[in-house]
């Protein structure tokens, strides 16, 4: 057992003057505390932050402001979302389960651990939890890994389904440190893994999530997310794919396209999405863009098969959000 303070705040500055390099922040605890318990994350401090006024969306000029502590289950019902921003209702609906969605919280929800299973099991090497002591999944067990954004160092997926959704709508994190606060394009949030997979987001020591802002995008009321797994149910994706299509008639004028499941860091695709744009809405066409949904992909022993699922998810979920069958 290992020893730890446990501490909570009622302001995101008092939470974030608590803080250390050792310390976690406590939210809906359903990452957190499944790490404590499996010895993968042993902070010396616990600070409990449920406490804070950082729950609720509003819309305003500037966009959709989600709260940190804002519960799963409750923004994929909010009528702010549902109605504007489907794809993140749907991404939200998709993941986990009830149970879990109704505790787990936004900002937790964004900054949840891989589940390769070797970073979840200290008895293997894993760089991503223990630097330079090596990534087994190389010549291991990689059927679920990435093919995207993938190093030498490791290869894990990134598993969120909402940051997929957020990152096709340009979302921007505010972060509270103890001199401020400041904003962080989530497309320069994560980190790609290199030879440091133990760093996976720009965050500085102490900073916490306050808030996510989605900006206006008349045109994502046409969006959704697909996701594909080994089971229909409370399980990562093996692909998935957030679109949103502006239209008229049946020409695309523009699109978005982020996928999840095949990269290490949720991941935009502007190729697919230019490729899209200007043509007609239809298989053929679908198909040609999606083609390049794998460009620079790595492979390894057991997840070639993602290639070829990564642009038909693309090619369902355009055909299904679109009404197109041929
Ligand atoms: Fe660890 Fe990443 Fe390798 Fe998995 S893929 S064992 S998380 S270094």
């Amino acid at each position: 057992m290992r020893p730890y303070t446990y501490a909570t705040a009622a302001t995101p500055s008092q939470a974030v003057g608590l803080a250390t390099n050792a310390s976690a922040y406590l939210a809906g605890g359903t990452t957190l505390v499944d790490l404590m318990k499996l010895d993968v994350m042993g902070p010396s401090s616990v600070i409990d932050i449920n406490a804070l006024a950082l729950t609720g969306t509003t819309v305003d000029s500037a966009g959709l402001h989600i709260g940190a502590l804002s519960r799963m289950s409750d923004v994929a019902t909010d009528p702010n979302v549902t109605k504007a921003f489907p794809v993140i209702a749907q991404a939200l609906v998709a993941s986990a389960s009830p149970q879990i969605r109704n505790m787990a919280s936004i900002g937790g929800n964004l900054l949840q651990r891989t589940r390769c299973d070797y970073f979840r099991d200290v008895h293997t090497p894993c760089n991503k939890r223990q630097a330079g002591s090596g990534c087994p999944a190389q010549q291991g067990a990689n059927r679920t890994h990435a093919i995207l954004g993938t190093s030498t160092s490791c290869a894990a997926t990134h598993p969120s389904d909402l940051a997929v959704a957020l990152m096709a709508l340009d979302a921007v994190l505010t972060v509270q440190s103890g001199t401020g606060s400041r904003q962080i394009a989530l497309a320069d949030f994560y980190q790609l893994p290199g030879s440091t997979p133990s760093i996976e987001n720009t965050l500085k020591i102490g900073e916490l999530i306050t808030s996510v802002t989605v900006p206006p995008l008349a045109w994502a009321t046409k969006s959704s997310y697909l996701k594909v797994r080994d089971r229909t149910s409370y399980e990562f994706a093996l692909s998935s794919a957030a679109i949103a299509v502006q239209t008229s008639g049946s020409m695309i004028g523009a699109a978005r396209v982020a996928v999840g499941g095949v990269g290490t860091i949720p991941w935009r695709l502007p190729s697919v999405e230019s490729a899209l744009a200007g043509t007609t809405a239809g298989i053929a066409n679908f198909t040609k863009a999606a083609a390049n949904a794998a460009t620079g992909a790595k492979t390894l022993s057991e997840n070639a098969f993602k290639v070829t699922l990564v642009q038909r998810v693309i090619v369902r979920a355009l055909s299904e959000l679109l009404g197109v069958t041929s």
